[in-house]
């Protein structure tokens, strides 16, 4: 007979977890579900025609499920490859950029090892980090938001591993290409340049890619393709560096529903830039309304979200929610306390967004 497991044996069990393990909170998933205004998860709004749905069930009611997909979503990748004047050796897919940021730290960062960042950023950078057990060296922005490039430089000589995001999220700004090719030029280390929300602006990483074998460029469906529920994204560079990060990589992580859906997309570019480019209307008219409110600080932003300021974070956030607005509470964030994050969403939940700024601003 096996013996019941007890209070005292679960503990005995849990201790073979490790110990960073142990100590972390887990990564923090905001509330979903279905509210007026959902503006806290830096989604795109608008959803897949739902002509293009059906088509797709259909073709998935045709083909067998019973095998593996490609492995490498060779199809995906040749599609990618074209699109950015690569070769298809030079990109490598992820069940999401998420995904893809645990196989480039478990490829490089063995226990010890440096990795840099430079907080505020995206918080599952040094969540990761800490799984691996990097010794993880941070350096702050500025307050202003930009980097702090001699710092960056400096402590990069030592680094096996750097991550940048730009546009950066939460602070919506971009680090300069220019500053990207002076610290690749200037350090053996691998550099993730975490283009997320590259669509949403002006500028792009991908033409340094053949001239810098240590840059990494991560880049998502999440964001501008509206497909954050399928779990697509991928890594552009150097085909020698995509080779060896591909080892580490999950194999078959893209299925086949996902490859018939992100196939649809990549030849629907225009369908794409509409709504990026509403996007970026809709971002440049709620900063130039809020801009306008008194006890408001919005910061210009390259991405689909902005980033703002006001007296009392908690209680501003908490009345948004209570209208049916959730946006995402960024004050635990160095140099954030007070600023939330909320998600460019349709015009009408803009609009929503902003009407109950102008209410709260005034209540309070
Ligand atoms: N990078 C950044 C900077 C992000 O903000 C996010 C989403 N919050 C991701 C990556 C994750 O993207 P994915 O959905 O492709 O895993």
């Amino acid at each position: 007979m096996p013996t019941q497991l007890n209070n005292a044996s679960i503990d005995a069990i849990l201790s073979q977890i490790k110990p960073e393990i142990r100590q972390m909170g887990g990564y923090i998933t905001p509330p979903q579900g279905d509210v007026p205004a959902k503006l806290n998860q830096n989604e795109n709004p608008f959803d897949f025609p739902q002509s293009w749905k059906e088509e797709i069930f259909q073709t998935m009611q045709s083909i067998s499920w019973t095998r593996y997909p490609a492995n490498g979503a060779p199809e995906i990748r040749a599609l990618l490859a074209k699109r950015f004047n690569l070769t298809p050796d030079q990109v490598m897919l992820g069940n999401g950029s998420n995904q893809l940021l645990y196989t480039i730290v478990l490829a490089i960062i063995g226990s010890g090892d440096t990795l840099l960042m430079t907080p505020p950023s995206f918080s599952l950078f040094s969540e990761v980090a800490t799984l691996y057990q990097a010794n993880l060296v941070q350096v702050q922005l500025n307050s202003d938001f930009s980097l702090n490039e001699e710092e960056v430089l400096k402590a990069a000589k030592d680094a096996k591993l750097i991550l940048l995001c730009s546009p950066n999220n939460p602070t919506g700004n971009e680090i300069p290409i220019s500053f990207l090719e002076t610290l690749l030029g200037s350090t053996s280390g691998i550099v993730m340049w975490d283009e997320a929300y590259a669509e949403f602006s002006e500028q792009s990483a991908t033409g340094l890619i053949d001239q810098y074998p240590n840059l990494i460029i991560s880049r998502t469906f999440s964001k501008a393709f509206g497909l954050a529920g399928l779990r697509i994204g991928y890594f552009l560079g150097n085909a020698r560096l995509i080779a060896e990060l591909q080892k580490a990589n999950l194999p078959y992580n893209l299925n086949l529903f996902s490859e018939q859906v992100c196939k649809t997309l990549l030849s629907n570019d225009a369908w794409v830039q509409k709504h990026v480019q509403l996007i970026k209307d809709e971002r440049e008219t709620l900063y130039q309304n809020m801009l306008a409110l008194k006890g408001v600080t919005v910061y210009p932003s390259q991405a689909n979200f902005l980033l703002c300021k006001v007296d009392n974070g908690p209680v501003v956030i908490k009345a948004l929610q209570n209208s049916g607005i959730l946006v995402r509470n960024m004050g635990a964030y160095p140099l954030l306390e007070n600023h939330f994050r909320v998600t460019i969403g349709k015009p009408e939940e803009n609009a929503l967004f902003l009407e109950s700024m102008k209410q709260i601003l005034m209540s309070n």
